[in-house]
């Protein structure tokens, strides 16, 4: 499959879009046995998401079936194999969309749920009143509800993976040697934090260029390991038969995260938004630019009061709206009438596509 210069085609109309995160992959140390272990979780995902649509169910519970495979897969960034915060705990981050009446359920900072995007989803059906639950009040509504809602309650440890806290031990050194030059790793990509804008690109470049980590042997992009590992955030936006939309997103966060830092996955409007009168998007990066600047929204504003396409939506929002703020990831993109947009300014994304009749694709780069 062709990466966002070269979209693939010639299939008919899309129904489901999966990511697994966006970043500083890097091609030269992917393994072959990694790359295959992605690429086949991202398969599943959307054969998951596929058979709820191909059986006549809804958009929203297709993205809630392929965003679990992926959070089961401890390749990604999401439920099990989430990346940690700095004190060595785990904190997950979900939410689920859908269009047609923009019901949307989401949690923050959970911790016992073993597929944080069902405990979005429960949000959705059985808290009425609010969209948004976050931490301890998170966790408690999740237990409330597990039985009714089939949530399963694991104990955190379930979720920590030996990669997880090799990742952060990394991230902290580097973040030790970094201090020193004055520069902070982002816990995520190639990008910059909050408060680089006034930064020349070279100075950017040279915060977290792999050319900069070389100069301090052992210690490795945060995100990568010695095999190119990378964490990713998980995502999936789809379109059922009665042309309803549905977005979901999930995620560890990012690596090193202060306790209690939400990122842009739970909010909609960033990282997670559908409706039907649009598009259905999920994003992935660096959530502070996400949030800041409403790119999940901003895709849907631009077809909603420009009239522009949705691949042209999904590129602007990318590569100017996020870069604005010097932001890094990608998103993808569905709309009702099947059409569907990739776009990244990383090096790679983790994704894949389903078409009508059930053919798959998948890429990295
Ligand atoms: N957007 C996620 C966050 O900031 C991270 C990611 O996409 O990998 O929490």
């Amino acid at each position: 499959m062709a990466n966002q210069k070269n979209q693939p085609s010639g299939k008919g109309c899309a129904v489901l879009v999966v990511h697994g995160g966006a970043g500083a992959i890097n091609r030269e140390k992917l393994t072959a046995s990694r790359e295959r272990q992605c690429l086949s979780t991202l398969e599943q995902a959307l054969r998951a998401g596929f058979k709820v649509i191909n059986d006549g169910g809804a958009s929203l519970d297709a993205v809630v079936a392929a965003v679990k495979v992926l959070e089961d897969a401890p390749v990604f960034n999401a439920g099990k194999g989430s990346c940690m915060t700095r004190n060595g705990k785990i904190e997950m981050d979900a939410a689920v969309m859908e269009g047609t009446k923009l019901a949307a359920g989401a949690v923050a900072s959970i911790t016992c749920v073993k597929n944080p995007v069902t405990a979005a989803r429960a949000v959705l059906q059985y808290c009425p009143h609010h969209v948004l639950l976050v931490g301890g009040g998170a966790d408690a509504f999740a237990r409330k509800i597990a039985e009714e809602a089939g949530l399963k309650i694991v104990d955190p440890s379930y979720f920590r993976t030996k990669n997880a806290e090799e990742t952060l031990k990394r991230f902290l050194e580097m973040e030790k040697v970094l201090k020193k030059k004055g520069k902070r790793p982002s816990g995520l990509t190639t990008g910059a934090g909050q408060g680089d804008e006034d930064k020349s690109p070279a100075e950017l470049m040279e915060l977290e260029d792999l050319g900069d980590i070389e100069d301090f042997p052992g210690i490795v992009m945060p995100e990568l390991d010695k095999t190119g590992k990378k964490y990713g955030t998980v995502g999936a936006v789809a379109v059922d038969r009665s042309g309803a939309l549905a977005a979901a997103t999930s995620t560890g966060g990012t690596v090193g995260k202060d306790p209690g830092r939400v990122g842009d996955s739970p909010i909609i409007g960033a990282g997670t938004f559908a409706d039907n009168e649009t598009c259905a998007v999920s994003a992935t990066g660096t959530g502070e630019h996400f949030i800041r600047n409403v790119i999940g929204h901003e895709v849907s504003a631009l077809i909603r009061y420009k009239g522009v396409s949705l691949q042209e939506a999904a590129r602007q929002a990318i590569f100017v709206n996020l870069a604005r703020t010097r932001g890094d990831g990608g998103i993808i993109a569905i709309n009702r009438a099947g059409e569907f947009a990739m776009h990244y300014n990383t090096l790679g994304m983790y994704r894949g596509v389903v078409f009508a009749d059930g053919s798959v694709a998948t890429a990295i780069f």
